[in-house]
C-alpha cells in the first residue's frame, strides 16, 4: 500500500467512503483510545517493518466537481492524477504541471507538495476539514499554515475532506502539452522504475542552514557532493540518477531505508554542517 513496497501490517485497515462513516471511525477511535493514522496514495511514507498500531484510514472521497467557472473541488481520495486528467479535459489550466506527481488530493495538502518552485498550497481556496471530535469545519487557504512541505494538517491531526482549486479557462491539447512536458521531465530526472518515495528530504531552509558555497542548496546535492549516490544498507540504494531518492532493489526492510536515512543525514551533516530535515513520514516505531 505504499510506494516503497516496505513495511508491516496495519492493526486495522478502515477504507472509508463517507464523512458520516469518517466520524463513525475517528468516534469509535476516540473512545477505544487507538490512535488514527491517515494513509493517500502513500507515496510519500515509510512505514516501519513492525507495522502500524491502531487504525489505518483510506478516505475513498473521489468526488470531482466544478463550483464556479474558476473552481474545481476534489475529494481528498482523488489522486492527483486523475485530478489532472479531469481538468484538462474540460479546458481547465492551473494543475496540468502537476501531471506524474503520485498520490492524492488529501496527501499533497497535507505535505503542501511542490514540483517545479510552486506549491500547491498556492492553487488552494478552500478546504473542508474534519477536527478528530468529528466537527467539520470550512477554511480558506490563508488559514491552512501552507509554507514549503508544511499544513496545518501536520500538527492539528484534522482530516483534508476536500479542496477547492482556482482554475483558468485553456485549450485541452496546449494543457495537454504542458502535462506531457511534465511527464517527460520527471522521466529524465527520476528513478521511475523502481520502488521509491520520491524525495527523502527537504531542502535546506535559507533561513536556517547555512549550505558552503559552491553547492547548490537542495537535499540532493548535498547527498550527491557527499559521495553517496549509490550508497546501499541492505537492499536500500541512494538511486544514482537522484541522490534525493531511496529506492528499493526488492529485498529492502523499512529498516534498510531507514538506517540508511541516518547515514546520509549524519554524513551530510559531518561533511557540510547541515542537518538534513525528512520530506518522507515516518510511520510506526523505528
Ligand atoms: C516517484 C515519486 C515522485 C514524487 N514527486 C513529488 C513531487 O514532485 N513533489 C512532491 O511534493 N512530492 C513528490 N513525491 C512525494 C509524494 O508523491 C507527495 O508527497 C504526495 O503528495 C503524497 O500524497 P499521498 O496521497 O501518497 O500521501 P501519503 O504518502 O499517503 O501520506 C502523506 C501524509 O499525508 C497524510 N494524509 C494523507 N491523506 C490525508 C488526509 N485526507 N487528511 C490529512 N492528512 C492526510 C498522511 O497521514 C501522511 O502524513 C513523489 C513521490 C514519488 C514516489
Amino acid at each position: 500500500m505504499t510506494t516503497f513496497r516496505v513495511g508491516g501490517t496495519a492493526d486495522v485497515l478502515a477504507d472509508v467512503r463517507s464523512v458520516d462513516e469518517l466520524r463513525r471511525v475517528l468516534s469509535v477511535a476516540g473512545q477505544a483510545g487507538v490512535t488514527v493514522t491517515l494513509l493517500g496514495g502513500g507515496s510519500n511514507v515509510l512505514v516501519s517493518d513492525a507495522g502500524v498500531r491502531g487504525i489505518v484510514v483510506r478516505l475513498r472521497l473521489m468526488d470531482l466537481s466544478q463550483s464556479s467557472p474558476t473552481v474545481v473541488r476534489a475529494g481528498a481520495g482523488v489522486t492527483m492524477n486523475g485530478l489532472v486528467r479531469w481538468t484538462i479535459g474540460r479546458g481547465l489550466s492551473a494543475l496540468e504541471a502537476w501531471a506524474g506527481t503520485p498520490g492524492t488530493v488529501g496527501g499533497a495538502i497535507c505535505g503542501n507538495a511542490h514540483y517545479g518552485g510552486r506549491n500547491i498550497g498556492d492553487l488552494v481556496t478552500r478546504v473542508s476539514l474534519m477536527a478528530p471530535s468529528g466537527v467539520v469545519m470550512e477554511l480558506g487557504a490563508d488559514d491552512m499554515s501552507f509554507a514549503y512541505d508544511t499544513s496545518r494538517l501536520q500538527r492539528t491531526r484534522e482530516v483534508l475532506l476536500w479542496a477547492e482549486f482556482g482554475v483558468g479557462s485553456g485549450v485541452p491539447d496546449a494543457l495537454r502539452a504542458v502535462a506531457r512536458a511534465s511527464l517527460a521531465h520527471r522521466k529524465r530526472t527520476q528513478p521511475l522504475d523502481v520502488p521509491s518515495a520520491g524525495c527523502v528530504f527537504q531542502n535546506p531552509d535559507p533561513a536556517r542552514d547555512v549550505v558552503p558555497h559552491g553547492i547548490p542548496p537542495s537535499a540532493g546535492a548535498l547527498v550527491d557532493r557527499a559521495g553517496l549516490k549509490g550508497h546501499r544498507v541492505g537492499g536500500a540504494m541512494i538511486s544514482t540518477a537522484h541522490a534525493n531518492f531511496i529506492v528499493n532493489d526488492g529485498r529492502a526492510s523499512a529498516a534498510d531505508v531507514h538506517a540508511l536515512i541516518e547515514t546520509a543525514r549524519a554524513e551530510v551533516r559531518a561533511r557540510f554542517g547541515v542537518e538534513l530535515r525528512n520530506e518522507v513520514v515516518t510511520i510506526g516505531e523505528f
